[in-house]
């Protein structure tokens, strides 16, 4: 929203009682209801995820009152509690390491390997920030893995999360009462249920944030405002317009809508251009396959899923293959792209490979060193029967002819894709994607299978644009007075995703700088 469209948005909603500043201009010309409750803080944070929890510390730690709210019931509710790991450069345990990587070094790779689309300003912050945000953790009582670096190693980027990172090694409630304690010892207010909708306005200014909670309105109204709400992946309008027209299922917190995003852009914050996914392990997902989508471990659980993964081709929704399987195969996190400029896309098994996975570890086919791991002892043993479900709910079929898969999902050049690939397998050497033979699987045996997916992740890469200070910036690029951004309502991320871990690293290490931001406006600190 421009400046201008703005001003005048303002000189309508002046009557408002509780000075709040309706999102349209239809709304703003009826009185706004009265709020049943009114809190007042000096920094307020929207959502307790990753970039929320190192936010509302580092705000309360600087001494700055504080209230953090979460849509969640529970702290077990909201995101940080299920993720497996974070990036951070140079914290305390891998201080104690014989050899540990300097800020410089990361910086300069992560700005090769994302050809600059990183925002390089906020980097340089985020991983100075890291070390701290990860000491948080541990002074949090957060037990995490530490990677043994004796001595120096090459960095790659599959590399960088796993030795710059730590994995957690607790989660559900215990993970959640060390975020919980810290945040109360540090002087935090918490209120869990309460859903932020939009900012409220006195004249030009933000005076607070209209939120719901059982159904009432309350109002809250801050010194400064730190929006940490995760993202947009659950709206799907607003992945439609960020994502040229994709639908991508959301694997994450299904409360991650986009308010802090659009909260943001009400008070005119400009949204940055790059946008990606961290896209789920198994390559793929599909909105029908009911069970399979909940926000915890355990997804997947319909072991057809993963042959979008491990199946013989990929193709399009014209039935040509799109992107090298190996690829897809030993990169699924880090190689949404593809995927989500495809939309829909399908793998293509015969008998022969079913037969196959029905003994052999699924961990022995996969690519990727980390799901080889998670399905060390994974055997699809049931496939059969989750193909029937599979086709039942309508995103798979089995057929004695390519033709009839085909026509199944309509993809007209399917037929003569396969004649091709045969060809290739026969040779040894695929020509069309330069593919290792241990990836491909000559389809030639009748039933064959087809599963169909949708890219599926677990949050949205970019965001509102901001500063090394965490600012929301508006389209000038100047800092919009009492307004923070972080984590994956930021635009900090490059595309594609870049690391594992570097998620939930850099969102924690942005809300602790937007939380120390907001608190140092305030007064506070040096
Ligand atoms: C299961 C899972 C595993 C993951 N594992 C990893 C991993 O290992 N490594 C990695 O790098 N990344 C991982 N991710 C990505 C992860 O989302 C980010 O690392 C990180 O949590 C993002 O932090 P955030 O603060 O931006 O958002 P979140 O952590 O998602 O926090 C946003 C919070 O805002 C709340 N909220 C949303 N809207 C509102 C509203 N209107 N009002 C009030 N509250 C609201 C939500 O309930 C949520 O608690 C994982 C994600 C999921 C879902």
């Amino acid at each position: 929203m421009s400046d201008l469209t703005r001003r005048s948005f303002v000189g309508l909603a002046t009557a408002t009682a509780a000075g709040v500043m309706a999102t349209s201009a239809l709304a703003s010309e009826a009185a706004a209801p009265e709020a049943a409750e009114t809190l007042e803080t000096e920094v307020l944070v929207v959502g307790i995820g990753a970039s929320g929890f190192q936010c509302a510390l580092g705000a309360a730690k600087l001494g700055a009152k504080v209230l953090a709210i979460d849509l969640a019931e529970s702290m077990v509710g909201t995101t940080n509690i299920t993720t497996s790991g974070y990036l951070c450069v140079g914290d305390k345990l891998q201080l104690e390491q014989p050899f540990h990587f300097e800020i410089p070094e990361i910086y300069t790779l992560i700005n090769q390997l994302s050809n600059y689309c990183f925002n390089t300003q906020v980097l340089k912050a985020l991983l100075e920030a890291s070390s701290r945000s990860s000491n948080n953790m541990i002074d949090a009582g957060v037990t995490v893995g530490v990677v043994e670096l004796p001595e120096r190693i090459e960095l790659t980027g599959p590399t960088l999360g796993q030795r710059c990172g730590h994995p957690y090694k607790i989660s559900g409630q215990e993970r959640a009462d060390c975020f919980e304690n810290a945040l109360l010892a540090a002087g935090v207010e918490i209120r869990y249920g309460i859903e932020a909708k939009e900012l409220i306005w006195e004249g030009d200014e933000i005076k607070g944030v209209r939120c719901e909670a059982d159904g009432a309105i309350v109002d809250i109204m801050a010194g400064a405002i730190c929006l940490c709400t995760g993202g947009f992946l659950g709206n799907e309008e607003m992945v439609a317009k960020y994502f040229a027209g994709s639908r991508i299922v959301p694997m994450g917190n299904k409360n991650c809508k986009g308010a802090g995003i659009n909260m943001a852009l009400s008070a005119g914050a400009q949204m940055g251009k790059s946008f990606s996914l961290s896209s789920n392990e198994y390559g793929g997902a599909n909105f029908l396959a009911s069970p399979t989508f909940a926000f915890r471990p355990g997804t997947g659980s319909n072991e057809a899923l993963r042959f979008i993964l491990l199946g013989s081709i990929l193709v399009d929704s014209m039935g040509d293959r799109f992107v090298s399987e190996q690829i897809a195969n030993k990169e699924a996190m880090h190689c949404a792209e593809p995927f989500i400029r495809a939309k829909t896309y399908y793998t293509v098994v015969d008998q022969d490979f079913i037969d196959y996975v029905s003994v052999t570890p699924l961990g022995q086919i996969m690519g990727d060193g980390r799901m080889k791991t998670m399905f060390a002892e994974v055997i699809a043993e049931n496939i059969e029967e989750d193909f029937d479900e599979a086709i039942a709910e309508g995103w798979a079929a089995k057929a004695d002819t390519i033709a009839e898969l085909a026509e199944a999902f309509n993809l007209p050049n399917l037929e003569a894709t396969v004649e091709q690939y045969n060809q290739y397998c026969d040779e040894g050497y695929d020509a069309l994607f330069y593919n290792d033979p241990e990836f491909m699987h000559k389809l030639q045996t009748p039933p064959f299978y087809i599963v169909q997916s949708f890219p599926a992740g677990w949050l949205s890469l970019g965001g509102v644009k901001c500063d090394a200070k965490c600012h929301a910036l508006d389209p000038d690029n100047r800092p919009i007075d009492k307004l923070y951004i972080a984590g994956a309502d930021a635009d900090l991320f490059c595309a594609p995703y870049i690391a594992g871990g570097s998620a939930n690293g850099f969102a924690q290490a942005s809300g602790l700088i937007a939380g120390e931001s907001a608190a140092m406006a305030l007064g506070y600190g040096a």
